[in-house]
């Protein structure tokens, strides 16, 4: 089998409101091959960048476009194609942008061998250690009791084994990041999970030891990426001074990254997204990593459906897995650009699919209203 074509569709509703919310717009990736079979992926980063990566044409031997660097190629070929793309795009690659990419097409190609072989993608990672998983609601942190309480009365019946606020309103004071959590944990009562996602925000340890100590008495399951990903000083302090669960991982990319988060013991939770990290077998690697010092690994998804599946696909084949991240921002894209989006059952649990590939079929009436051509 040979790939003939790569797409990056630009997908965007009409207005992007400046907040922590990547379901707004989209980068579809379609790899089309000489078989009729075509890979789907997703990237989280910004659409018209990446879009550019793929079909822009070389400049040198290391600076080339990852359409040029992969036509001809043969899909199966997924761990070498990684590293060309790796090496063939040194220049203006080796992470974010670069790496956010190659890590949508890196997915594409897991669903072309998926559908090559008329099977999911958790039989090639090594099969599934589990059909089904719980979900926890992923949303924006409002800025006031009333929206908390509304969000938390909205969700939590469907089913959802916790909810986790994230970025909006969090990060301006330590007040405020105080009865913005009590109040959540008020309105959840005592039980469900409750996540925070302070969204890189803190900017030092000891603000970030003090804060965690001072929330300790809302039960929180994890505190969510309190520092930028390059302050791992920060994260080693924190995560070996307080009792709260420390995640992070979303910003991550390359397994060098994974593994400097890793073997620094900066955290108790990891991360990865499938879109941004490098792709599905980044993100395995990374967790078999995780798995030496029995760190579990909770995929970061707040995307669209392609993305969510890939994640199922991953976390099914992931032993060190417990938890789903199901985005529930109310946007058009995220749960409308594949047909079928999945659902909570009534214990709180979504159901691994079992079709081939990444098991996803595009809603292409929404990708064709909402795709952009500049
Ligand atoms: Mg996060």
């Amino acid at each position: 089998m040979k790939i003939t074509d790569i797409e990056a569709i630009v997908v965007r509703q009409e207005q992007i409101e400046m907040i922590g919310d990547g379901s707004q717009d989209t980068v579809v990736i379609l790899v089309h091959t000489d078989k009729g079979i075509t890979g789907i992926g997703e990237v989280d980063s910004s659409p018209y960048v990446v879009r550019e990566i793929i079909n822009m044409p070389a400049s040198h031997m290391v600076c080339k476009g990852l359409k040029e660097i992969l036509i001809g190629q043969d899909p199966f070929d997924i761990e070498v194609l990684w590293d060309k793309m790796y090496q063939e795009s040194y220049y203006y690659g080796r992470r974010s942008a670069g790496i956010h990419a190659i890590s949508g097409i890196e997915m594409a190609l897991w669903d072309i061998v998926g559908k090559a072989l008329n099977m999911p993608v958790y039989k090639l990672l090594g099969g599934a250690y589990r059909t089904e998983i719980p979900a926890y609601c992923s949303v924006l942190m409002p800025d006031n009791e009333d929206d908390i309480k509304r969000i938390i009365d909205t969700y939590m019946p469907m089913g959802f084994k916790g909810i986790k606020f994230g970025w909006g309103a969090l990060g301006q004071s330590r007040e405020k990041d105080i009865s913005l959590i009590s109040a959540s944990r008020r309105a959840l009562g005592k039980g469900p999970m409750l996540m925070i996602d302070i969204g890189m925000r803190w900017k030092d340890a000891k603000t970030a030891i003090q804060m965690c100590n001072l929330l300790e008495e809302y039960d929180l399951s994890w505190i969510e990426e309190p520092f930028s990903p390059d302050n791992i000083s920060a994260y080693k302090r924190l995560a070996s001074s307080v009792n709260m669960k420390i995640s992070a991982g979303e910003e991550v990319g390359t397994l060098y990254e994974f593994a400097e988060l890793l073997d620094n013991d900066c955290i108790d939770i990891l991360q990865p997204d499938m879109s941004r990290c490098g792709g599905i077998s980044i993100a395995k690697k990374a967790a078999d990593i995780a798995k030496l010092k029995e760190i579990p690994v909770i995929p970061h998804a707040f995307k669209t459906g392609i993305l969510m599946s890939a994640s199922l696909q991953f976390i099914a084949a992931v032993k060190n897995s417990f938890v789903l991240e199901y985005c529930s921002q109310e946007t058009v894209l995220s749960k409308n650009l594949i047909r079928h989006h999945f659902n909570i059952d009534r214990n709180g649990n979504v159901s691994i699919p079992d079709k081939p590939g990444l098991s996803i079929e595009l809603n292409e009436e929404i990708l064709e209203k909402y795709s952009v051509k500049i």
